[in-house]
């Protein structure tokens, strides 16, 4: 089974998508996360990406396929997962498309506005420090969603894929039981 987490940044969809994993039994796949720990590692590729993200801008489609060819085809794809951060633009579903044998089970897509967005990067990024948190990468951020990730839905519903939408205001604890009972709804005869 193949789930897939949209939402813009602090919309809570990395902590979200992590304990559905966990619940359904299924593999978590982050690409950021992905990207960041090729960086530590000093991967080309995450060296190459890092040029992109540190400036809130998307990593080019050629270098993201790199990194799902290593690892879903590879590892995660055998039992199905939750996947965080990809797609993100058309070009890459369409890839998707092709590559994934697999239907895409439903879209969790998390909606929070711009002003709690802000209040909750303000709070993370004293705790966390993560280098595409300066204003200037968050507003870049939010723009590729906006432009990029979100006509995805639309791209979706036309495809027939399932899409639960979310009001991402609410505790861990609620928007994730709703996204369960969601689920639920759907599989249900
Ligand atoms: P995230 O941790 O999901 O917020 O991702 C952090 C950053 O990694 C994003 O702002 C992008 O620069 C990059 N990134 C993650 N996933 C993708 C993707 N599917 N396509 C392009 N860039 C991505």
């Amino acid at each position: 089974m193949i789930i897939l987490i949209i939402g813009p940044q602090g919309s809570g969809k990395t902590t979200q998508a992590k304990l559905l994993a966990e619940r359904l039994q299924l593999d978590f796949v982050s690409m950021g996360e992905a990207l960041r720990k090729l960086y530590i590692q000093k991967d080309p590729i995450g060296l190459e990406a890092e040029k992109y993200w540190s400036k809130g801008e998307l990593v080019p489609d050629s270098v993201i396929r790199r990194v799902m060819e290593r690892s879903l085809v590879t590892r995660e794809m055998k039992k199905g997962a939750v996947i965080d951060g990809f797609p993100r633009n058309i070009a890459q579903y369409e890839w998707m498309k092709d590559v994934f044998d697999r239907p895409i089970a439903a879209v969790v897509n998390l909606l929070l506005d711009e002003e709690t967005i802000h209040q909750r990067l303000d709070k993370r990024r004293q705790i966390e420090h993560r280098g595409d948190e300066t204003p200037r990468a968050i507003a870049t951020r939010l723009k590729h969603y906006q432009e990029d990730t979100f006509p995805l839905i639309e791209k979706f519903q036309k495809d027939a894929v399932p899409v639960i939408t979310i009001d991402g205001r609410g505790s861990i604890e609620d928007i994730q039981a709703e996204i369960l009972a969601r689920l639920e709804e759907l599989a249900a005869p």
